[in-house]
């Protein structure tokens, strides 16, 4: 991992589209390297590997944490102590149990809805129909800030197959008045740019391949 490579990077993507960091797989070590050149935001996808780190790195206050892995129930309070982002929410009844919880530990998490936009059975999410038809009660949920919808594409996609998908995310954000669309990882995010991404989330091509 090479930090002018990061710069590099940040230098080709607009300034109004934010950079996660995704360190899933990285060490402690790595993430201060590359927040001692600017960066804040770090992703994590499990809650066990991301609090060890977390604990390292406690001094560095200006790290925003946030969650982007599948959300087990059990973890959900967990998540809502030391995250101050969750790009992964796929259920309502994950959302509302993240609310109630966020409301007993005195949290505000900033909330993205992770929407399943193709038929990858590996990956989970709301359905943009669904959606539609929770809004009115999911707009009533206390002590959660929704700021955005969230997607991953299945791998193996077209350039022009990709930018399509994220298209339908930034449509749909753009009904439901989102400002917020999480999508674009390090094989697509120029497409995830050209469709109106606000956050990328990019990992090895800013830490280099995953041991
Ligand atoms: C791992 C991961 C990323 C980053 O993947 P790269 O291909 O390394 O950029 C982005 N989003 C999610 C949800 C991930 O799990």
């Amino acid at each position: 991992m090479n930090p002018s490579n990061f710069l590099k990077i940040k230098n080709k993507i607009p300034i109004n589209v934010k950079i996660l960091a995704v360190s899933k797989g990285f060490n402690s070590q790595e993430i201060k390297t590359i927040q001692s050149i600017g960066q804040n935001d770090f992703g994590e996808s499990k809650v066990q590997e991301a609090l060890e780190k977390q604990l390292i790195l406690k001094d560095l206050k200006k790290i925003k944490w946030h969650f982007i892995g599948r959300i087990q129930s059990n973890k959900i309070r967990k998540i809502v102590q030391n995250f101050q982002y969750i790009h992964s929410v796929d259920s309502f009844e994950k959302l509302q149990k993240i609310s109630y919880i966020s409301r007993e530990e005195k949290k505000n998490p900033s909330i993205m809805l992770q929407i399943k936009l193709s038929n990858d059975p590996t990956k989970g999410g709301f359905n943009p129909e669904l959606l539609i038809l929770k809004w009115r009660e999911i707009k009533e949920l206390k002590n959660i800030i929704l700021t955005g919808l969230m997607t991953i594409n299945p791998k193996g996609l077209s350039s022009k197959e990709n930018f399509e998908l994220f298209k339908k995310c930034r449509s749909l954000a753009d009904s439901l008045e989102l400002p917020d669309c999480s999508m674009g990882m390090s094989g697509d995010w120029k497409e995830a740019i050209d469709a109106g991404a606000t956050w990328l989330r990019l990992g090895s091509l800013i830490f280099g391949d995953r041991y």
